[in-house]
């Protein structure tokens, strides 16, 4: 981290659901910077230069997804959407902005603080430095090498399926939208089907989990895409 307090910006003009996920965060070491406006969080975000970021899409002075276009002109940092929008469009759309995850409204501690550290994970794995060895499960990917072993077996993987997982390592814990993962994965000129996306992550799922029908670590966000949880 780059600072031994993290910060945590919460911009969420509902009292209650802040001071909710303040409390939460604080009992978890955070310290939390509170904005009810985009206004007012572009203010402390760029002031308070957070680790993380958790932000609401209605807001009174405007759409989130606006925010999060901006913050990311010029950070990196982690951005979790909190919002009652269930339309998997608006999903689609607030993570094409740029943010790294969405919560749905209601929600529980637990989820938060999960998706908490399933995307400060990837922030700290990219601040260290480099290890060809990812383990997920009883997977492990070397990266160097190429190679993927399950229970210390080798597991052969298409170019196609190695790259899938490729991408889905580089941004573990993040949700990758199928546009997103079509792009890396086939390339900016193809124009393949979600329909592909779900067969080779089939096999990925087949080839890596312990029940490809109840996968652990290769999971779904229903319409929206992917994500890889690492445990
Ligand atoms: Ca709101």
């Amino acid at each position: 981290m780059s600072t031994p307090t993290p910060i945590a910006l919460v911009l969420e003009d509902e009292r209650e659901i802040r001071q909710f996920v303040r409390i939460s965060l604080e009992t978890e070491g955070w310290q939390v910077v509170e904005a009810g406006t985009i206004k007012q969080g572009l203010v402390e975000a760029g002031t308070r230069r957070p680790d993380l970021v958790i932000a609401d899409l209605g807001l009174p002075d405007g759409d989130g997804v606006d925010f999060i276009r901006e913050v990311r002109t010029w950070s990196g940092v982690p951005i979790i959407v909190l919002s009652a929008r269930t339309h998997e469009s608006e999903k689609v759309a607030a993570l094409d902005a740029g943010a790294d995850d969405f919560i749905t409204k209601p929600f529980g501690v637990a989820e938060l603080l999960a998706r908490t550290r399933a995307n400060l994970r990837r922030v700290w794995a990219g601040r260290a430095a480099p290890d060809s060895l990812f383990r997920f499960g009883d997977v492990e990917v070397d990266l160097a090498a190429r190679v993927v072993k399950r229970r210390g077996v080798e597991v052969h993987l298409t170019p196609i399926e190695y790259r899938l997982l490729g991408v889905l390592i580089a941004n573990v814990g993040r949700v990758l939208t199928h546009p997103y993962l079509l792009r890396e994965v086939w390339g900016p000129t193809q124009s393949q089907s979600t329909h592909y996306l779900r067969v080779y992550m089939g096999n990925l799922r087949q080839k890596l989990e312990d029940d490809s029908a109840q996968p652990k670590h290769l999971v779904t966000e229903t319409g929206v895409g992917y994500r890889l949880l690492a445990d």
